[in-house]
C-alpha cells in the first residue's frame, strides 16, 4: 500500500501504535531515523520514520464513501476513513465494488425502510450512499443485462454481521422479483420465512453472537424469464453438532430447545416438558436467556414460518417430539451394571426419562435401553452382544442425540427446498453465501480446519477475481501494467486437501486404520509434512500442528481429530429408529442399502465437506461474484465503540486490504471511450468536434493534467482518485 513520502519536521503523519494501530499527529523533530510526534491527544511519542504514513490533513472529517477516492491510499487512511464513517453511523462503505459493512449494533430502521429499496431500484452503483441494497441491485441488473446468473458473498467472522445482511439481501431480491398482489404463500415469501426457520434449529447464543448460525449457508434464488422469483435452493454446510450434548457458560444450546421449554401450556404438556434448567443438555450452561429475546413468542412466529414454508402440522408436532425426545434422552444416566464392564439405568428418574423419550420417538423402550448398553459385534463366527461400561453407554446416548438432531436438521432443509420448490427452467439465479469467516482461537480442532479450508478456497476465489480479472482486463486492452507480486494460497489448498498427501487425506487413512491413535497420526503428518511452507510442528508438541493460512497462523490440535472426522451411525440406533411406529421418525432413518448395514462403515465428514465445498465452488465460478465484507467494530457487542487493531485484523483476514493493495497498483477506474467522453465530454467541448474518440479521450485526460493514466484499445484506464479528480472538474463547469 502507499510509499511512505519524503517526511520532515511539520509533517502530519500516521505512526504506528501497539494499542490503536495508528495514531496521528505533527512531526516535531528528526534524528536519523527517530521522529518525535506530538500526537493529536496531546502525547509526544518517538517512532520510526520507515514505519509512518503521510496524513492527508484535507481529507473530509465525514470520510469518503468509497476507500478508492482517498488520496492516500493506505492501511491508516482506510482505517479512520472507516471509523469516522462509523461514528456518523455511516456504515456501509466501498472500496471499490466491494461493500465493507461495519456492524452498528442497534438498529438502523431507516437504512431499511421500503422507501430506500425504492430509491435503490434502477440507480447506478456508486450514485447513493454505499448500500447493500446497491449491491443487491447491481447484482438483480446484471442479471438481466448480461443475462447470467450472479453471487453474493458474505463473510466476515461470527457477529459481524453476515446472517443480517444475507436477509436484507434476500429482501431486497424479493422486493424486485416478487410478483406484487399475489395471494397466498408465494414462492419469495416462502424464501424469506425459510430464515426463522433455520435460525430456530441451527442458531445459538455464543460468546461472539447472541445469534450465532452454527452451520454455513448458500441460498441460489432462481429467476424465471420474466426476471421474477421462480424457486430457490437452500444448502447448507457442517452444523456443529457437538453443541447438542455440550454446552458451556455464557453459550446456550440450539435456540429451538428453548422455544419449546417456553411453549404454550397445551404443548408443553403434550411434549413432556418443563424448566429448561432440569435437562443436562440445558443446564450444563447457566445461560437460558438471551437479551431482547422471548422465547416464547419466538415458538409462535417459528410455527408461523413453518406454515409459511410448508411444514405440516403434523410434521411440526413430529419435530417437536423429536426435539424433546433430545432433551429427555440427556437426563438417562447409567451406573455399574451387574456383569463386568456393563452399565444399568441410574435411577427411577433415568427410567422415566428413558420411557419418554421412547414414547415420544415412538419407538420400544427396551430397545431404545439396549442400543444405548449394548453394542452388537459382528465376528466371522456370528454376532456378539457386549454390554458398554457406563462411560460408554453415555458416549452412546450423546452419539444418538446428535444424530437424530443433524437428521432432523437436513429433513428440515430437504423439506423448505421441497416445497418452495426449484424451477428446472430458470433463466438465471444468484446466489447468496453466507458461511463462517476464518477462525482462530486459542484451542482450534477439526472444525476449525473445515471452516479454514472453506476460507483460504473463498480466498483464492477471491484474489483470482480481483486479481486476475484485473489483469485479463489489462492485457485484453493491450495496457502495460507492471505487475504485483501476487501470493497465491494454493499451496495451502493442497496441504489440506489434496488428494492422496493432503491432510484430510491422511485423517481419512487414520481413521480406517483401527490402531491409529491421534498421536501416530500427528506423526505421520510430521513426517510428510516436514520442511513444507506451510506446515511446521510447533517446539514440544506431540500432537499440534500449525499451518500458515493466508490470514496468519493457526496451530490445531489434532487430539479428537479422529473422532470428529468419523461419521457413522450405530447400527443398533440405526435399527431402533427405522423401527419406529411414527412414519416421520423411521423416514429419518431410511434402511441402508445391504452391503453397508452388517457394519457400521465409516464414512468421512472431512470428505464430504471437501466435496460439498468443490460442489459450491463450481456453483460459484459459472457466477459473476459480488462481494461483501461484514467488520465487526467490538467485541462487546455495544454500539459506538470502534476498536482499531480488532477491525484492521479483520479487513487483513477478509482480503480487504489486499484488494485495495492490487486496486491500488493498477487502475481501479476503467471506462469506454464512449462512457468516458459522456461524462467528461464537456469538460473540452471543442476536442469533441472532429477527433476519434481515443484521441479526444486523451486530450482532455492531458488538459485535465492527469499524470499516470493509460490508454488501451477501448478503454481509458484511470488510477485511484482520478475519477473523483475529473468529477470534481467537472461538477466547476
Ligand atoms: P455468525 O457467524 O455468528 O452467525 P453473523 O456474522 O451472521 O455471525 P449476525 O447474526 O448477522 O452475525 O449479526 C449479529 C448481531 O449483530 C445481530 O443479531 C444484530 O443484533 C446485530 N446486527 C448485525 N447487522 C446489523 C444491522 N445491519 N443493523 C442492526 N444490527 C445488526
Ligand atoms: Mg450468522
Amino acid at each position: 500500500m502507499g510509499t511512505p513520502v519524503n517526511i520532515i519536521v511539520g509533517s502530519h503523519v500516521w505512526a504506528e501504535d501497539s494499542e490503536v494501530a495508528w495514531v496521528d499527529g505533527e512531526v516535531k523533530e528528526i534524528h536519523g531515523r527517530d521522529a518525535t510526534i506530538i500526537t493529536t491527544t496531546g502525547k509526544t511519542i518517538v517512532a520510526d520514520i520507515s514505519s509512518m504514513y503521510p496524513k492527508d490533513t484535507e481529507a473530509p472529517p465525514a470520510g469518503v464513501d468509497d476507500m478508492t477516492k482517498l488520496a492516500y491510499l493506505h492501511e491508516p487512511g482506510v482505517l479512520h476513513n472507516l471509523a469516522c464513517r462509523f461514528a456518523l453511523n455511516e456504515i456501509y462503505t466501498y472500496t471499490g465494488n466491494i461493500l465493507i459493512a461495519v456492524n452498528p449494533f442497534q438498529r438502523l430502521p431507516h437504512l431499511y425502510e421500503i422507501h430506500m429499496m425504492e430509491q435503490y431500484k434502477g440507480t447506478a452503483f456508486g450514485e447513493l450512499s454505499p448500500h447493500l441494497f446497491a449491491v443487491a441491485d447491481t447484482c438483480y441488473r446484471a442479471m438481466i443485462n448480461e443475462q447470467g446468473s450472479q453471487s453474493i458473498l458474505v463473510s466476515g467472522e461470527s457477529g459481524a454481521g453476515k446472517t443480517e445482511t444475507t436477509k436484507m439481501l434476500m429482501r431486497y431480491l424479493a422486493f424486485m422479483g416478487g410478483r406484487s398482489g399475489t395471494e397466498g404463500r408465494t414462492v419469495e415469501q416462502q424464501v424469506l420465512e425459510s430464515n426463522p426457520v433455520l435460525e430456530a434449529f441451527g442458531n445459538a447464543k455464543t460468546v461472539k453472537n447472541n445469534n450465532s448460525s452454527r452451520f454455513g449457508k448458500f441460498v441460489e434464488i432462481q429467476f424465471d424469464n420474466n426476471w421474477k422469483i421462480s424457486g430457490a435452493a437452500i444448502r447448507t454446510y457442517l452444523l456443529e453438532r457437538s453443541r447438542v450434548c455440550q454446552v458451556s457458560d455464557p453459550e446456550r444450546n440450539y435456540h429451538c430447545f428453548y422455544m419449546l421449554c417456553a411453549a404454550p401450556a397445551e404443548d408443553i404438556n403434550r411434549y413432556k416438558l418443563g424448566d429448561p434448567r432440569t435437562f443436562h443438555y440445558l443446564n450444563q450452561s447457566s445461560c437460558y436467556e438471551v437479551a431482547n429475546v422471548d422465547d416464547a413468542r419466538e415458538y409462535l412466529e417459528t410455527r408461523n414460518a413453518m406454515d409459511v414454508v410448508g411444514i405440516s402440522q403434523e410434521e411440526q408436532d413430529a419435530i417437536f417430539r423429536v426435539v424433546s425426545a433430545i432433551l429427555h434422552l440427556g437426563n438417562i444416566d447409567f451406573i455399574k451394571g451387574d456383569e463386568v464392564d456393563s452399565s444399568k439405568l441410574k435411577d427411577d428418574k433415568s427410567f422415566y426419562h428413558l420411557q419418554t423419550a421412547a414414547e415420544l420417538l415412538m419407538c420400544d423402550k427396551k430397545a431404545l435401553e439396549d442400543s444405548l448398553c449394548k453394542r452388537v459385534i459382528v465376528t466371522p463366527d456370528g454376532n456378539i452382544t457386549k454390554p458398554l461400561d457406563p462411560d460408554s453407554a453415555t458416549l452412546s446416548r450423546d452419539a444418538l442425540a446428535k444424530t437424530v438432531y443433524s437428521r432432523l436438521f437436513d429433513w428440515i432443509v430437504d423439506k423448505i427446498n421441497s416445497s418452495i420448490g426449484q424451477d428446472p427452467n430458470s433463466s438465471s439465479l444468484i446466489g447468496v453465501l453466507d458461511i463462517y469467516g476464518f477462525e482462530s482461537f486459542k484451542i482450534n480442532s477439526f472444525e476449525q480446519l473445515c471452516i479454514n479450508l472453506t476460507n483460504e478456497k473463498l480466498q483464492q476465489h477471491f484474489n483470482q477475481h480481483v486479481f486476475k480479472m484485473e489483469q485479463e482486463e489489462y492485457t485484453k486492452d493491450e495496457i502495460n501494467w507492471s505487475y504485483v507480486e501476487f501470493v497465491d494460497n494454493q499451496d495451502v489448498l493442497d496441504l489440506i486437501e489434496k488428494k492422496p498427501g493432503g491432510i484430510i487425506a491422511l485423517l481419512d487413512e487414520a481413521c480406517m486404520f483401527p490402531k491409529s491413535t491421534h498421536e501416530t497420526f500427528a506423526q505421520k503428518m510430521y513426517q510428510t509434512y516436514k520442511g513444507h511452507k506451510r506446515f511446521k510442528k510447533p517446539k514440544l508438541a506431540r500432537t499440534d500442528f500449525t499451518v500458515n493460512h493466508y490470514a496468519g497462523d493457526v496451530t490445531y490440535e489434532a487430539d479428537h481429530f479422529l473422532d470428529k472426522n468419523k461419521d457413522y451411525v450405530v447400527a443398533e440406533h440405526q435399527a431402533l429408529l427405522n423401527a419406529s411406529t411414527c412414519s416421520f421418525v423411521a423416514n429419518l432413518f431410511p434402511p441402508l442399502p445391504e452391503e453397508t448395514s452388517k457394519q457400521s462403515k465409516f464414512s468421512s465428514i472431512g470428505t464430504r465437506f471437501k466435496q460439498q465445498l468443490q460442489a459450491l465452488m463450481e456453483t460459484l465460478s459459472t457466477t459473476e461474484p459480488h462481494y461483501i465484507r461484514c467488520v465487526k467494530p467490538n467485541t462487546v457487542l455495544k454500539p459506538g465503540i470502534f476498536e482499531n487493531v480488532n477491525v484492521l485484523n479483520q479487513l487483513r483476514c477478509g482480503g480487504v486490504l489486499e484488494a485495495i493493495r492490487i486496486s491500488c497498483a493498477g487502475y481501479p477506474t476503467k471506462r469506454t471511450f464512449d462512457e468516458f467522453l459522456d461524462r467528461f465530454g464537456l469538460l473540452a467541448p471543442d476536442i469533441l468536434d472532429g477527433s476519434d474518440e481515443k484521441s479526444a479521450c486523451i486530450a482532455i485526460c492531458d488538459r485535465m493534467g492527469l499524470k499516470g493514466y493509460q490508454i488501451g484499445k477501448s478503454k481509458v484506464f484511470l488510477r485511484a482518485g482520478q475519477m473523483a479528480e475529473l468529477d470534481a472538474r467537472r461538477t466547476k463547469i
